[in-house]
């Protein structure tokens, strides 16, 4: 059963691919049973696919100009939702029965293969508008009749935000309302933010915290981080917890840095 279930992360540079590679060891040490998928595009420099291939089950090449896709032409017209489709490519992970996607700025605490118990479209609410889920964290059936279906909606819809958040919302519009079982707790994807919007909620619960996702143009990797104290300081105005900040780059230094040259 495990070898039919993954977690898939994305990375279309040699930055977002630090992140997966700290995400795929936090997923390591909370030991999980699944297989786990790191697609890149062509944004990713060699010497950092022998990283990723180091660590990952599998490595899987994505290309937004994929010459076997129907839905090429009319994505030729529509560059702004270049990232967003890219995405998307996890539905094509067809020989995975069920997956898990984990942005790469996403770092895991505790163990979450009970996400697979789940169905698709499970995700948590999102911390600014809780009526749409975060799409950082979502569990999902692989499919490429989704994959179409998602791509010309994209295509004819387009995405509220620009992103895949607002596609997926869209095109998963029942989320909200339709079943309870498809709402993650929150502890599935904590935005650092929360932890200014609800501060005592974020000290009550912060043990059960099973998902840390570190939104917002400033990334972990950002933070000044002093070697010979081996601690890292947070930028201001980030929001970022300092003791997850402090997880993230104790497993960045520990088991990536080191093998980088
Ligand atoms: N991503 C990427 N390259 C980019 C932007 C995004 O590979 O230039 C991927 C990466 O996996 C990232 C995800 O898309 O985690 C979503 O973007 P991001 O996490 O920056 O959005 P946020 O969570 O801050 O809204
Ligand atoms: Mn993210």
């Amino acid at each position: 059963r495990e070898t039919k279930e993954a977690f898939v992360t994305l990375a279309t540079n040699d930055t977002y691919s630090l992140g997966c590679l700290v995400l795929e060891k936090s997923l390591r040490k909370v030991g999980t049973t699944r297989q786990l998928v790191v697609m890149v595009t062509s944004g990713v420099s060699e010497p950092m696919r022998n990283q990723l291939t180091r660590v990952f089950d599998l490595v899987q090449e994505v290309n937004l100009l994929d010459s076997k896709d129907p839905m090429n032409l009319m994505l030729l017209g529509r560059p702004d939702l270049n990232v967003t489709f890219t995405k998307l490519h996890c539905w094509r992970l067809t020989q995975f029965d069920k997956a898990v996607f984990l942005d790469a700025d996403t770092l895991v605490i505790q163990n979450i293969d009970e996400l697979f118990d789940r169905e698709e479209l499970s995700a948590a609410p999102d911390a600014g508008w809780p009526d749409c889920f975060n799409s950082g964290v979502f569990v999902f059936k692989p499919s490429q009749k989704t994959y179409e279906s998602l791509l010309s909606f994209a295509i004819t819809k387009g995405s509220f935000d620009g992103g895949d958040q607002g596609l997926l919302n869209l095109y998963f519009k029942d989320w909200s309302t339709k079943d309870i079982a498809r709402h993650l707790p929150f502890v599935f994807n904590v935005v650092s933010q929360a932890f200014y919007s609800y501060l005592p909620a974020f000290k009550q619960f912060r043990q059960n915290v099973k998902i840390v996702h570190f939104i917002g143009a400033t990334k972990p990797w950002h933070h000044t981080y002093n070697t010979t104290l081996g601690k890292v300081t947070a930028l201001p105005g980030t929001g970022h917890d300092s003791e997850f900040l402090q997880m993230w780059w104790d497993i960045f230094m520990e088991t990536v840095q080191p093998f980088l040259d």
